[in-house]
């Protein structure tokens, strides 16, 4: 007879594994077979953010290859015999190119492993999950891709600023500061954004926000138009600076800003004002009882 206490833990693990069953039943979720890829967004950072299909890409991966980005407490996550493999930039060598990293998932999916491929926010957005995804399905591999929170819609909500509000702002536009050569994009129509997007939503735009922002004010936007810059959104770390068009390069240089940012730009920046939930009140919350 089993003593005591193996008894109890062969009953516990049969328990956590017949909860996991029931979970992934009652959630319709997918096998993740061997020999194929998961392309999957990790969300901003927020480990709360991560969608069920994510969570069983991390519990049933051999294989993480994951993108600077993605948090570090979303990583322990994945199951304890999976092997991790980062494929940013490292100690400012050459990150790997990117015919590398989808070279590197064809063969661990062609060697028969489970392959997680995690990257921040969503991987489709400026994500490079479609040029992955492309190489994959040149390669026959089978894959899924698994959408994730992209940062320009967690962020902003983790900041207190609706995306689109009915009456201020019924449009919104997504756009990247920085191009492959790393120069702000020049095919972009800034003039025609300038116009016709009341909110524009910036990635990786902290170091070209002083040209961005004139060619902005240059189409006719206000140069008092409301600003705001999220830093490490949706983490502890968080940190939003509010500022105007004109002022916001110069005020994010004099405050340190730290990347990664996310940088909105439109009137519904004012509704962070009453919006904000996330950032720790100045003082503690007075106890019940206390007068
Ligand atoms: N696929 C990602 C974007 C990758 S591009 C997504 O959907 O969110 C990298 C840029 O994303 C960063 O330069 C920054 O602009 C933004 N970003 C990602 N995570 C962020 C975070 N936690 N806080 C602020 N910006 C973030």
């Amino acid at each position: 007879m089993l003593p005591y206490r193996s008894a109890w833990t062969c009953f516990s693990l049969a328990l956590v594994y017949v909860w996991t069953v029931i979970d992934s039943a009652r959630l319709s979720l997918p096998e993740f077979a061997p020999g194929s890829v998961w392309l999957v967004g990790a969300g901003p950072g927020d480990p709360g953010l991560l969608s069920a299909l994510a969570l069983h890409a991390l519990d049933h991966a051999d294989r993480v290859v994951y993108d600077a980005l993605v948090d570090r407490r979303i990583l322990a996550l994945a199951h304890p015999g999976a092997a991790l493999e980062y494929a940013g930039k490292r100690g400012g060598r050459p990150s790997p190119s990117q015919p590398d990293i989808s070279a590197r998932l064809i063969r661990l999916a062609q060697d028969g492993n489970r392959v997680l491929r995690l990257k921040g926010g969503d991987p489709c957005v400026f994500g490079r999950g479609g040029e992955e995804a492309l190489a994959l399905a040149a390669a026959h591999i089978p894959f899924r891709i698994v959408p994730g929170i992209t940062a320009g819609i967690g962020g902003l909500a983790y900041a207190g600023i609706p995306v689109t509000h009915r009456d201020i702002a019924s449009a919104v536009t997504f756009v990247t500061g920085h191009e492959r050569g790393g120069t702000v994009p020049e095919g972009l129509d800034w003039a025609a954004i300038a116009r016709g997007s009341p909110v524009i939503v910036l990635y990786m735009a902290l170091n070209h926000l002083a040209r961005i922002a004139t060619r902005l004010i240059a189409a006719g936007r206000a140069p008092d138009e409301p600003v705001a810059i999220i830093s490490k959104a949706t983490t502890d770390a968080q940190h939003v600076l509010v500022t105007s068009l004109e002022d916001a390069a110069a005020r994010a240089a004099a405050e340190h800003v730290e990347a990664p940012t996310i940088i909105v730009i439109g009137e519904v920046v004012r509704l962070r004002t009453a919006l904000d939930w996330f950032s720790p009140p100045p003082f503690p919350s007075p106890q019940a009882g206390e007068g």
